[in-house]
């Protein structure tokens, strides 16, 4: 579904990542791990055309998109809930929704988009009125997913979903993400907690100074023993 080849990305004189190759598969679940640092959050930026690429490509459903707008990357059908939920914090809960739809021509979508959204998380409804910085971290992060799922994407991106949030909202967050994956979208995932994102992953990449230094299976990262020691604690 989504194919990076050789990608490399330049802030000014400085390098932060150096021909990057990856690949989500249709359905698949596909972790991304690394330190703070590393270039988790530019490789996606990349990937959405956030920021501009150096070198490489970048192929989604069959479609060069290295280049392309953001907005346009985002009709083509790749939808990233982005690190810090990056939210409109004095809009209402409906009107960040409205704006996650933004790419959608036909009222009707946009419409079934957001019954869909009410029904996955309900207290988005119920405090559909209310300004986004009133809700809790997790009702913020859930606003988020739903923002993203307003522009009925093909695939989704996930920058840090569990951060700052307590354990309860954490569990939920990965269960509505397993769900959305049980519907065939593939999900890439960039999680701070690596145990966690190696358990509800198939396959992973992990980044290290810009460079992709080991990939595998989620399960076989999980036993490797530079993962454990650099990023499980043991
Ligand atoms: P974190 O988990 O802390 O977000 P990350 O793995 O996502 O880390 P990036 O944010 O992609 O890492 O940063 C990769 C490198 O690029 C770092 O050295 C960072 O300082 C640098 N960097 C990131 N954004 C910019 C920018 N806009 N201008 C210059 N350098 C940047």
């Amino acid at each position: 579904m989504l194919a990076v080849h050789n990608l490399s990305v330049d802030y000014g004189p400085a390098r932060a990542l150096h021909g990057v190759t990856i690949a989500v598969p249709r359905g698949g679940r596909v972790a991304l791990i690394g330190a703070n640092g590393a270039g988790k959050s530019t490789l996606v930026n990349a990937i959405c055309g956030i920021v501009p690429i150096a070198e490489g490509t970048v192929e989604f459903d069959g479609q060069a998109i290295a280049g392309r707008a953001p907005e346009r990357i985002v009709r083509l059908g790749i939808a990233q809930v982005a690190e810090g939920r990056q939210l409109f914090p004095g809009l209402s809960v409906a009107e960040n929704l409205a704006m996650g739809a933004y790419t959608v021509g036909k009222a009707q979508d946009v419409k079934r988009s957001l019954a869909e959204v009410y029904a996955m998380f309900p207290v988005l409804g119920e405090r559909r009125h209310a300004p986004a910085q009133l809700l809790s971290g997790g009702e913020q992060q859930m606003l988020a997913i739903g923002r993203a799922l307003m522009s009925r994407p093909k695939m989704m991106v996930f920058d840090e979903p569990s951060l700052g949030l307590a354990p309860l909202y954490v569990e939920r967050i990965f269960s509505v993400l397993d769900d959305l994956n049980r519907q065939g979208i593939p999900i890439l995932l960039i999680e701070q907690n690596v145990r966690l994102s190696l358990t509800v992953t198939d396959y992973a990449y992990v980044l290290e100074r810009g460079r992709i230094v080991l990939e595998g299976t989620s399960n076989n990262l999980l036993s490797n023993p530079h993962v454990e020691a650099s990023y499980l604690g043991i």
